[in-house]
């Protein structure tokens, strides 16, 4: 893992939260993207080399509908920059940590990503992603 790549945030609604945002950070999304597969839109911001990704539910029942009406808004997941998605995946299942999916899926932001199952990390979604090279 070479570093905090972005930090997820689940979001009620991206039209108030996107401006929240701005103001906070002192700096423009600089992007929006929908992401079918796991049925969000979501918004990004860089500070540094951090990102931070707004994440607002597209779908009454998806995954971030459910996480907001468990835990409320707030910070959803960790994402951590890996060079070598397949190997690091093939490292962390070795070591005993399950993957939410068995092969890296394309995510939003030109991303190859991989969900690892947060009762094995204390309760932290943890999220591989490794850039796809155009
Ligand atoms: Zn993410």
């Amino acid at each position: 893992m070479n570093k905090v790549e972005h930090i997820g945030i689940a979001v009620k609604s991206l039209d108030v939260s996107i401006p929240l945002f701005e103001k906070l950070l002192n700096c423009k999304c600089y992007k929006k993207e929908v992401v079918q597969s796991e049925q969000v839109n979501t918004a990004f911001f860089q500070k540094g080399e951090t990102k931070i990704e707004l994440l607002e539910s597209i779908a009454v029942d998806g995954v971030i509908s459910k996480y907001i009406e468990k835990k409320g808004e707030g910070i959803h997941h960790i994402a951590f920059e890996v060079s070598d998605i397949d190997s690091e995946m093939k490292r962390l299942s070795n070591e005993g940590f399950v993957l939410l999916n068995e092969k890296p899926k394309p995510g939003a932001d030109n991303k190859l990503v991989c969900f690892l199952h947060p009762k094995n990390t204390n309760g932290v979604l943890v999220e591989l992603c490794m850039e796809v090279r155009q």
